[in-house]
């Protein structure tokens, strides 16, 4: 019997109406065992509390990705780092999973001329990718999914994740590179939509306000410079700064907090998606 197992049972007859109430509650309490609320933030997690979300998490844990460079005249230098942990951190919240802290050890040589750009060598990249998804395995991270929101690491990561056939690993690193969907949502005003313009203005109004000034958006020009002139398919690592040498690529001015939150919700949504059908696959 259950309640003979609890502690009440030792109290006698007198108490076994109580016993059993308690052992009741006691039954339910095993079969749907109350969930403490865990944090998603690798940071905030006590030790303890940290392998009951490993647990909870399924191994699955995210490494979002930013970086330090300038965009435009009117966006914060960590705006893909503030963005992509707005979109990772929300999506772990419905899926759950460990969201490791702010990482921004990226690729970006190309805006070394830009004030506060933070650019790592090559080697040192790969190295403290490699160095921190291991320590993330070594802790219980079996699925990493890096999550994306800077441009110039759409070819470092993949290559990264490939190499790790290198040699055997126990753990697998995923990356979902997509920020902003192909289509839908309230109708854009430009054509030229990447860097600091539009669309990722428009989400910095719903993610942080407070660090955005769109009133200078329009102070420096975003226009394409179309200064490459080479047959398509030929991939050089001038283009950019060839095109956007400002470091802007758009126009922020004409951001809308409206299409922000249509953005924002699609990525944080892509992202719980992604979370799920990793954890699904085996
Ligand atoms: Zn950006």
């Amino acid at each position: 019997m259950i309640w003979m197992n609890h502690k009440s049972c030792c109290a006698g007859v007198l108490f076994l109406f109580g016993a059993v109430l308690n052992a009741g509650q006691h039954a339910k309490a095993q079969t749907n065992p109350p969930q403490i609320k865990l944090s998603v933030h690798w940071e905030e997690l006590t030790g303890p509390d940290f392998v009951e979300a490993i647990k909870r998490a399924q191994g699955t844990c995210l490494l979002p990705f930013g970086i330090m460079e300038k965009h435009g005249p009117h966006m914060p230098l960590g705006t893909d780092l503030i963005n992509v942990r707005y979109a990772a951190l929300h999506a772990a919240e419905n899926q759950y999973a460990v969201v490791f802290p702010e990482y921004y050890f990226g690729q970006i040589s190309e805006a070394r001329h830009e004030p506060g750009t933070v650019a790592y060598s090559r080697d040192l990249q790969l190295a403290l990718l490699q160095a921190t998804t291991d320590e993330m395995a070594r802790n219980g991270c079996k699925k990493i999914l890096i999550v994306n929101g800077h441009g110039g690491n759409d070819s470092l990561v993949p290559y990264f994740a490939q190499s790790q056939l290198d040699k055997p690993h126990d753990y697998v690193v995923y990356f979902f590179k997509e920020r902003t969907p192909a289509s839908g949502g309230p109708k854009k005003k430009t054509t030229v939509d990447a860097h600091a313009g539009e669309s990722e203005t428009s989400k910095m109004m719903v993610v942080r306000p407070d660090v955005l000034h769109q009133g200078r958006a329009a102070s420096e020009s975003g226009a394409d410079q179309n200064r490459q002139h080479l047959p398509e398919g030929v991939y050089t690592g001038i283009w950019w700064y060839s095109r956007f040498p400002d470091h802007y690529a758009g126009d922020g001015s004409v951001a809308t907090r409206e299409l922000g939150e249509y953005q924002m919700n699609w990525w944080v949504d892509a992202v719980s998606k992604v979370i799920a059908a990793i954890k699904a696959t085996t």
